[in-house]
């Protein structure tokens, strides 16, 4: 919620939100702000890529790779084999956006090499169909879609964890644990209940391990709730309210925002959509799978 920040509401110009299940992603992008969320899911405009994003997929795509192997071959060779081919793949694809390689290549090898400094993959008794597992399920009557890193069988039941190439920031912990004990909830609607939830952080390397415990599962299903109420009310009145904090100076619609300079152009109209165009922003033309 807003805690301590500013909040003003932002008329737009645009389409009401489309009814697409909900991400953990998009919870969290709708609780840090509603109008960046209208921007990057309603109207959806893309953000410029980043080295800590190219860095995160090749990692996760290699460590997917390393875990699908019988457990006496997930060895660092092959982790190292996996991570030089995911990352041909990545940089090719943001090869024209003036990222730098040398930055990645070397963020991605550090990842992996404090990868084996948290846990012995050979240890992990992967469940079936336990990797990248996309998840649909209804979570109070509304629709959830989510993509699980890897679901894995404990002493005390499933566990599944998600993989962190960033730095562990204090203030995204709750994101963190929601994102996780949401995929826990969509599972325990197919049957699948979850006994664990683990970050496995690969920059400061540590792995945190926490059970799922029903008021967690409350506390999250309760932010889901909330972002829909929300969206739908702010939706129906074209008015969406900008949360402004510590996160703007980081936030790729500034320089569009009306919560920053109040002679912005209304979002969602031309000369805004020309400002974001400006500072590098694409828009995708179709609609994704989820939100
Ligand atoms: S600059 Fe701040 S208030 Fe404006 S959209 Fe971005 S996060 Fe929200």
């Amino acid at each position: 919620m807003a805690g301590n920040r500013k909040t003003a509401e932002v008329r737009v110009d645009g389409a009401p939100a489309p009814g697409r299940p909900w991400s953990a992603t998009a919870i969290g992008q709708f609780h840090d702000c509603p109008l960046r969320y209208w921007w990057q899911k309603v109207e959806r405009w893309e953000t410029p890529s980043t080295t800590a994003l190219v860095v995160g997929r090749a990692v996760h795509e290699a460590l997917e790779q390393l875990l699908a192997l019988p457990p006496e071959e997930r060895v660092p060779v092959r982790g190292d084999e996996f991570l030089a081919r995911s990352l041909i793949n990545e940089l090719a694809l943001v090869e024209d956006q003036g990222l730098d390689e040398a930055e990645i290549r070397e963020g991605a090898a550090a990842s992996m090499t404090a990868y084996w400094q948290t846990e012995a993959p050979a240890e992990i008794e992967v469940a079936p169909d336990g990797l990248e597992r996309r998840v649909d399920a209804d979570l109070r009557g509304l629709p959830f879609l989510g993509h699980i890193d890897r679901i894995a069988v404990s002493d005390v039941g499933l566990r599944i964890t998600d993989y962190k190439t960033g730095a562990p920031k204090p203030r995204f912990w709750w994101g963190y644990w929601r994102q996780q004990l949401l995929y826990a909830a969509a599972l325990q609607e197919l049957d699948e209940p979850v006994a664990e939830v683990e970050l496995l952080y690969l920059k400061d390397p540590r792995q945190v391990t926490r059970p799922v415990y029903p008021a967690a599962l409350h506390r999250a299903l309760d932010d889901l709730e909330t972002a829909h109420t929300e969206r739908d009310r702010m939706s129906t009145a074209g008015l969406w309210e900008a949360r402004t904090g510590p996160l703007c100076n980081y936030c790729d619609f500034r320089a569009a925002c009306p919560a920053q300079r109040s002679n912005c152009p209304p979002p969602g109209g031309e000369q805004s959509n020309d400002i974001l165009l400006k500072a590098g922003l694409t828009r995708r033309a179709s609609e994704p799978n989820g939100e």
